[in-house]
């Protein structure tokens, strides 16, 4: 017979009221000493660790299978070649990331090559000619405006720090190192 004895916790054994309290309260700890030890033993229970082992197995087969497939297509991708010299592989971490936004607009614009800057503005028809407008020497590209324009300040700052820092000065590293990023953001002068 079950019987609400104390906060809820029925009974299945038939209360005979004239047991006395003391048989009744040894019940009672017999019963939370059982529940404490299915609990404990439910935590530790190895098929709910395999089972947890087996997901977490599962979950990088098909993170690598999803990474492996997404590089092949970037990789052969007829599109993004020069986000592609930045940022080779693919991966699910943020590329870049700053709290200063105009900082974060400007260096995620330049890693794009999606920017202010003559190459892109002509091949979208905003400006006639592509070529750099402080040596008129070559083609503005970012990598000129960063890396090659012989009259350029912001170049002379960008080629001084990465000798500093024995930093090969190619596009894809200026464009991926936190400190020449910084030399970057303070030395240019212009709208990006
Ligand atoms: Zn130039």
């Amino acid at each position: 017979m079950g019987y609400d004895f104390t906060g809820g916790r029925s009974f299945d054994f038939p209360i005979d009221f004239s047991m006395g309290l003391t048989t009744v309260q040894r019940y009672c700890a017999a019963c939370d000493e059982r529940g404490d030890r299915l609990a404990q033993n439910a935590t530790k229970n190895e098929t709910a660790e395999n089972l947890d082992l087996e997901i977490l197995e599962n979950n990088i087969i098909v993170k690598k299978y999803i990474i492996d497939k997404w590089q092949n297509i970037w990789k052969c991708c007829p599109r993004g070649h020069f986000y592609r010299t930045i940022e080779p592989k693919v991966s699910f971490c943020i590329k870049y990331e700053d709290k200063n936004r105009k900082k974060k607009a400007t260096i995620t614009r330049l890693r794009l090559g999606k920017c202010c800057i003559n190459e892109y503005l002509a091949m979208m028809e905003i400006v006639d000619s592509d070529k750099c407008s402080i040596c008129n020497s070559a083609v503005k590209t970012v990598e000129h405006f960063l890396l090659q324009c012989p009259s350029s300040d912001l170049c002379r700052a960008v080629l001084i720090a990465c000798k500093q820092m024995k930093i090969t000065p190619t596009i894809g590293n200026v464009l991926a190192d936190d400190k020449i990023i910084d030399v970057i953001f303070r030395k240019n002068t212009r709208m990006i």
